[in-house]
């Protein structure tokens, strides 16, 4: 079965993201669980969990659909040691703020070098974030999400994944989240090798790993490593594609979350995709 969603506001806190989700008609929804624009937020409070748990319920949304992202200010392969441990700090806190909430997946990018030191070192202090994070948390799994390749992020190809993967001390809470846009623009070509993409996933990362999907169209073209969101069937994706990945077993049983610009048409693309399935 197929879980859709979108990455809906919380605005007013975290126990509004599940009302959000089930006004569009979603199974399966994102979420920030702290303003993804600061470092520091007060701690969640026992009426926000409570009611974020009771919300979830009320509307049949279960944990494992339910996808958390991460601060965009976080860089867990940060060159630099203040930015380092600063990012650290800060994803360990967004790890509590899952357990806290029950929640079993924390969607982040990579990160970026900067470039101010090599694309392996940068992988290094991800996988060695990763395990800092794990060691001092319980039931959350990290899902690594693949990027464009935008400017100096790291992450835009399958064998960066499994280089991080390979380094990661407990592979049974590390996990790959494969956003659609970032996949096509970073150049896989989606549209006309839908087989040997996915077959070229599995062999370098395995669907073993694979958590979530961000289901997204593209404003730019195949492989220009420009991030740019478009909604289905409006981008350089052609829309077989988003009918094909719905009919296809491999993305059963994992959120598939929206991340498309224009919120008004949410209900909608969700219906329309469900009706492709
Ligand atoms: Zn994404
Ligand atoms: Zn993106």
């Amino acid at each position: 079965m197929k879980y859709i969603g979108a990455h809906v506001s919380a605005s007013g806190g975290v126990e509004s993201a599940p009302v959000h989700a089930h006004e569009i008609g979603a199974n399966a929804f994102a979420l920030f669980t702290k303003n993804q624009r600061q470092w520091v937020s007060k701690p969640l409070t026992e009426s926000s969990i409570r009611l974020f748990k009771e919300n979830c319920e009320k509307y049949e949304l279960d944990a494992r659909y339910i996808l958390p992202h991460d601060s965009y200010l976080i860089n867990l392969g940060h060159p630099e040691e203040e930015g380092l441990a600063k990012s650290r700090a800060a994803f360990l806190d967004e790890m509590q703020r899952c357990e806290q909430l029950g929640l079993k997946l924390l969607n982040f990018h990579p990160g970026s070098h900067l470039n101010k030191i090599p694309l392996e070192e940068c992988l290094n202090r991800v996988a060695e974030s990763i395990n800092l994070v794990l060691a001092r948390t319980t039931g959350v799994t990290a899902v690594i999400e693949n990027t464009a390749g935008q400017g100096s992020n790291v992450g835009n190809e399958f064998e960066q994944l499994r280089y991080i993967i390979d380094r990661v001390d407990d592979q049974s809470r590390v996990g790959v989240c494969l956003d659609t846009c970032h996949t096509f623009t970073a150049g896989y070509n989606l549209v006309e090798e839908y087989d040997q993409v996915f077959q070229k996933f599995e062999e370098t990362v395995g669907f073993r790993y694979l958590r979530a999907i961000h289901l997204n169209d593209s404003k730019k073209a195949l492989a220009s490593r420009v991030d740019r969101h478009d909604s289905i069937g409006k981008g350089l994706i052609d829309i077989s594609f988003f009918q094909r990945l719905m009919k296809d077993s491999r993305f059963d049983d994992m959120p598939i979350i929206l991340e498309t610009p224009d919120e008004s048409l949410w209900a909608e693309e969700i219906r329309t995709l469900r009706s492709f399935a």
